[in-house]
Formats: C-alpha cells, structure tokens, sequence
C-alpha cells in the first residue's frame, strides 16, 4: 500500500500524529523507531505467520454466501474473522504485538478493552507468551461484559475496573495511558485497533492487513480475477477495516464501503457515527474526526455494539473519508439487528453485532448483479446472543 501510507511523521494527510504526554516521549520513539524494522524481519514474519496458522487457525476462509447473494442479487463472499481461535480479528493484532513487545525486552502487558473482545485477545497472547497483563475496562463495562471478564482472569489477567467519566472504553483508555505514563520503562501498550499515536494506527493496520492479502489471493482462486468490485466492512476504530482494505487501496477500482455505528440515529444525540457527526480534535494521542461539543468538550458515543462506542476513528479512516476514497454508511442499531438476524437465517452464521453494520450495507445500497462484493465478517455473535434474544422476544 503506497497511495494512502502514514508519512514519516506519523500524519495522514491532516490526521494522525502523536501527541503524547513528555514522559511517553521516549516509549513512542522507541516504538517509532523499531516497528517498521522488527515486524518486516524475517525471523518476525516467520513467527508471526506460524502462529496465525498454527494457533489462529489462518487462513480464514473467503465463503460464498450463496442465499444471501441470491437474495441481493449480486455476489457476496464473506471474509470469515469470526473463524479466528477467540472470535474475531483482534487476536491477528495481539500476536504481532506481543512479540513486539518481546523483541523490544517488556516484561509487562497492559490493554484498553470496551465489550472485552481485545482484553480477551491480548490476555490470550499474555497466557501463551508468559507474560503478566493487566486490562483497563470501564466499570460499567465490567458488569455489562461478565463472560468476558471472567475469561480474562481465568487466561491469568488483571482486570481493574475504571470508574472516571462514563465508566467505558474512553475512560479505560485514559486510565491505560496513565498507567504506562508511571511505567514506560518495562511496560508495553497493546492498542486494540487503529487509533493512538503513531506508530500504531500503521502498526495496527500492517498487522491486520493478512486479511486482504488472504483475501485477495482466496477470491483468484474463487473467481479468476484478485480484486473485487466492492470491499466492505465496519468501523469502530478501524483496525478490520483497514486489514480488510489495505491491499485493495491502490487499486482505485475497488470501491471502499464502510459502515460506521449510527446507534439511534445520526441526528439523535444518541450515536457513535464519528465521521458523519465529528470534528477536528484530539483524542487518545492522535489528531482525528472526534464527537465533540462546542467546547471541544467529548459527546458519549452510543451504540447498540459495546466494539463500535468510540466517540473518534482511526486517522487512516478519517482520511480515506476526506479524499473520498471510502464510502461511509451510517447504520443503525434497528438495521444491524435486522441484518444480524437475516444472515443468521440465510447462512447459519450468526455475526457480532459489530459485523452485522457491515452487513446492513446490502440492504442500504444497490448493486449490480455481476458485482462481487468481499465483506469482513470481524467476530462470531457469541457475546451478542442475550442482546439478539431480548430484542427477538420484544420485537415478536
Ligand atoms: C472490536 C471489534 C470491532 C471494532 O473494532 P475495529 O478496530 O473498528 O475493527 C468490530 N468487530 C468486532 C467483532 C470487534 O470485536
């Protein structure tokens, strides 16, 4: 990927950057420093990849969903994360980063977690390495996600519930920054998608780019041809989107569409929908669209998926939205429900919420019959089912 790379000061184009407090300072240019040297090296790759074959279970697999084609009239393959050892994409990230963090000599792991998917994949990669891990999680969030907390401790992790601001991802986010602000010395910092300063919206994007490369190599050997006409995917912060995207960018006929959490709606006060209703600020070390008041103050995201409640997005996705290089769907809580429940149905997958916004594109947008769409299903509906239930029995 060339077109839309990160420049060497960490910007794209007036996103990104890294601001972070003085005693980070030397943390972040070690990091700046070393990430591009390290994980392009041989005996890194070497680990790295047989680790996502032997332990994550990659390749994922590129599947033609053929009800759900039939039913949109166009041909839908769905990049199958939720296949991943615990549920979804965030554990491609995790591996390449612990032993990051190995290969720079840390001995203490410490993560941001909202709904606790990326605490449970960096406690994973914690157990298997041998390290000690800690995950802040926001208090409130502690008592909405109680299996995944629960798996966490039993991977050995230290959960430490954070009861400043709204008591979610943010809030841990904070509490993550401070932590490693008291200890830069032995301390690594697992981010969780493509957000934070730079290096790890890059970072993070290289590490989950083995989505699109597999993908790309999988749909030649489906279809004959390497690019599709659409690729899709949700946003939270952006890191499936990104690995979804990331070899496809370049080639300008491959039209990027991505779905973003409107919650209730755009207009309601009660969303997540960062690129429509966000504004030039600072969030989390990185310059990037953030839902703000007019006092810069940050507005509570909302929505139904604990993974897309981010109040900004990954300056790469900021970016791409800005030079028109992506699409971005707002979708609402009601229609990622309704689509969550239709591949469940059509295809006896049952997707995470999160997912399910990508999913809600088919029914947002039109297209042609001989368009061939990949779409990133990031995680399994596991954590999600009580949600689907209830709203199930409300809505019958
Ligand atoms: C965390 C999560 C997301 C959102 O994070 P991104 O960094 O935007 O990918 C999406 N889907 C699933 C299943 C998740 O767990």
């Amino acid at each position: 990927m060339k077109n839309y790379a990160v420049d060497s000061r960490g910007y794209y184009g007036d996103f990104g950057g890294a601001y972070v407090p003085e005693v980070l300072y030397e943390n972040i240019k070690e990091l700046q420093d070393n990430y591009l040297r390290i994980i392009e090296s041989e005996p890194f790759q070497l680990a790295y990849r047989k680790l996502l074959q032997d332990y994550v279970g990659r390749p994922s697999p590129l599947y033609l969903a053929k009800r759900l084609s039939e039913k949109y009239g166009c041909k839908v393959y769905l990049k199958r994360e939720d296949l991943n050892h615990t549920g979804a994409h965030k554990i491609n990230n995790t591996i390449g980063q612990i032993l990051l963090a190995r290969e720079l000599g840390k001995t203490r792991i410490i993560a941001e977690t909202g709904a606790g998917q990326h605490g449970v994949a960096t406690a994973t990669v914690c157990a298997l390495m041998g390290m000690e891990c800690l995950v802040y999680m926001g208090a409130l969030d502690v008592e909405r996600q109680r299996v995944n907390v629960e798996k966490m401790q039993m991977l050995g992790a230290t959960v430490i519930p954070v009861t400043s601001g709204n008591q979610t991802l943010k809030d841990a986010t904070n509490e993550a920054i401070r932590d490693w602000c008291s200890h830069p010395q032995d301390t690594y910092y697992i981010i969780g998608s493509t957000v934070g300063p730079h290096p790890y919206p890059d970072m993070v994007a290289r590490l989950q780019s083995i989505i699109s490369e597999e993908a790309k190599r999988q749909l030649l050997e489906h279809e004959g041809v390497e690019l599709p006409d659409y690729v899709i995917a949700c946003v939270g912060g952006g890191s499936n989107a990104a690995g979804m995207i990331y070899h496809y960018l370049d080639h300008e006929s491959v039209h990027v569409i991505l779905a973003e959490a409107a919650g209730l709606g755009v207009d309601t006060g009660q969303t997540a929908a960062t690129i429509h209703s966000g504004k030039l600020g600072i969030i989390h070390g990185s310059k990037t669209l953030l839902m703000q008041d007019e006092d810069g103050q940050i507005i509570e995201p909302y929505s139904i998926s604990a993974g897309l409640d981010y109040p900004g997005i990954g300056p790469l996705h900021a970016h791409l939205a800005k030079v028109g290089r992506s699409e971005v769907f707002a979708v609402t809580d009601d229609q990622a429900i309704d689509a969550a429940f239709e591949l469940t149905e059509l295809e006896g997958i049952i997707p995470a919420i999160e997912s399910a916004h990508a999913l809600a594109i088919l029914k947002t947008k039109k297209f042609a019959p001989d368009d061939i769409l990949v779409l990133c299903l990031s995680g399994r509906g596991d954590k999600d089912i009580e949600t689907y239930l209830q709203l199930k029995n409300k809505r019958s």
